[in-house]
């Protein structure tokens, strides 16, 4: 075999399809009844766009970005994550004069970035994102979080933990960031280079780092919840008791620091608590982005959303063992016997199909048994037999499988009866 499936990627089978298509279908039920409308944005950007509102300091934007100069000399991204495009797109189509403020959106498509592969980690995997934008009330907060809640619940899963942090406003973040900067100045040399640019620029960042999570340093570091100024920290007891209200329990967690540069005030990650789920257990993460559409030209528009990954999704519902709804099966399968019977067959094929039942027949030239054969392999509810007596006489003979019934139909009655003797 010379071609195989790039590295960090994966071919979605039909025996997997069938999954997705109902996590998907629980994603858009749940959107709908927050009121959530879908956002479909492209699959690339201008490159520039996720450096500034993503952040030049992050590992999204210096390490794991699929960049690419296009024919007419400019750089673009293969998007790495949702939120930049669809404030963009927000600020771009003045969606802030839209009268019913904040607008609600989500989104549903693949997200590139050039990782390692590993469990839970691909180069091209597919976002569940969810984004309100244009108000600043902390019950937003809640509501976001509770709609990706509500999709892990509505998926089966229970072995889920959210913890919580905030990360101010502007101000306590730059208190904040001096201090940082006072803590780790006279130990620098003992972390990575990585670190060490990241010092000055952007010294959270150092919390969230891959390689030196386990120096002694970063437990001790100065917390972000210290910072907090009043307005902050009022704030987030808001965020906090509109969740009580919904009865969604969390953890705080001082050192929650989001991997984007995005984020203040609330920010948040749901992860899985199941035995078997490995390594990586965040499902979602997410956050307020106050300040982001001004970044980009638009006016003030205070919004939060979240991301999931639907990889990490299956996976947690596997290490639940969580199962699926049974794939529909067949309705109706024709078998045909003699060239004859193939052509009323073959029409009444598409009459089945266009009143919506879903029907097929042999394209193989089998012979009776082999076609009653794949009638059984595919699991068909009816099979409808035409041989040359059925054409003589204008019938066919429709069996019911699951009772072995059988009767004699009129040709112009075939897709009534067989319509109404269907379970659904
Ligand atoms: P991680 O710490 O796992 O790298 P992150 O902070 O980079 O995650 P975000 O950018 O916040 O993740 O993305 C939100 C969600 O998208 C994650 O919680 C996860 O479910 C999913 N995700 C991120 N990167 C990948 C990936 N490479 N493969 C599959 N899912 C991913
Ligand atoms: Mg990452």
């Amino acid at each position: 075999m010379i071609f195989k499936v790039p590295r960090g990627t994966q071919d979605i089978l039909p025996s997997e399809t069938w999954k997705w298509q109902q996590v998907e279908s629980i994603i858009k039920d749940v959107s709908d009844a927050f009121r959530y409308k879908e956002i479909r944005t492209p699959i690339f950007e201008q490159t520039e766009l996720f450096q500034r509102l993503v952040g030049e300091t992050t590992d999204v934007v210096q390490k794991e970005m699929y960049t690419f100069t296009d024919k007419g000399n400019r750089s673009m991204t293969l998007r790495p994550e949702g939120t930049a495009p669809v404030v963009r797109s927000f600020v771009e189509h003045k969606m802030f004069g839209i009268p019913d403020q904040p607008v609600k959106l989500f989104y549903v498509g693949p997200m590139f970035r050039y990782e390692r592969q590993q469990a839970g980690r691909y180069r091209q995997f597919v976002q569940f994102g969810a984004e309100a934008i244009g108000s600043a009330d902390p019950a937003i907060d809640a509501e976001v979080i509770a709609l990706a809640m509500n999709v892990y619940e509505r998926a089966g899963l229970s072995d889920l933990k959210l913890v919580l942090n905030s990360l101010g406003d502007t101000e306590c973040r730059k208190s904040h960031k001096d201090a940082l900067i006072a803590h780790f100045s006279p130990h620098i040399a003992e972390f990575c280079s990585d670190c060490k640019s990241r010092l000055d620029l952007n010294p959270l960042r150092i919390l969230d780092c891959k390689v030196d999570s386990e120096n002694p340093l970063i437990a001790t570091a100065p917390s972000l919840t210290d910072y907090l100024n009043e307005d902050s920290a009022a704030y987030f007891e808001q965020v906090k008791s509109y969740l009580d209200d919904l009865n969604i329990s969390y953890e705080v967690d001082a050192n929650l620091v989001r991997g984007l540069d995005y984020y203040n005030h609330t920010a948040f990650e749901i992860m899985s608590t199941s035995e078997g789920f490995g390594a990586i257990t965040t499902l979602c993460g997410g956050g307020r982005y106050n300040g982001l559409a001004e970044d980009i030209g638009g006016p003030s528009a205070p919004g939060i959303g979240f991301a999931m990954s639907i990889e990490r999704l299956l996976l947690a519902m596997n290490a639940e063992g969580k199962s699926f709804d049974e794939e529909p099966t067949l309705d109706v399968y024709i078998v045909t016997l003699g060239d004859d019977a193939k052509r009323p067959g073959f029409k009444l094929l598409n009459e089945l199909r266009k009143s919506g039942i879903r029907s097929d027949m042999d394209y193989m030239d089998r012979k009776m048994k082999g076609q009653m054969k794949s009638a059984d392999r595919l699991n068909a509810e009816v099979v409808v037999v035409i041989g040359e007596d059925e054409v003589a006489e204008n019938v066919a003979m429709v069996r019911n499988m699951s009772d072995g019934t059988q009767e004699k139909i009129a040709t112009s009655e075939l897709v009534e009866k067989i319509t109404s003797s269907l379970k659904r």
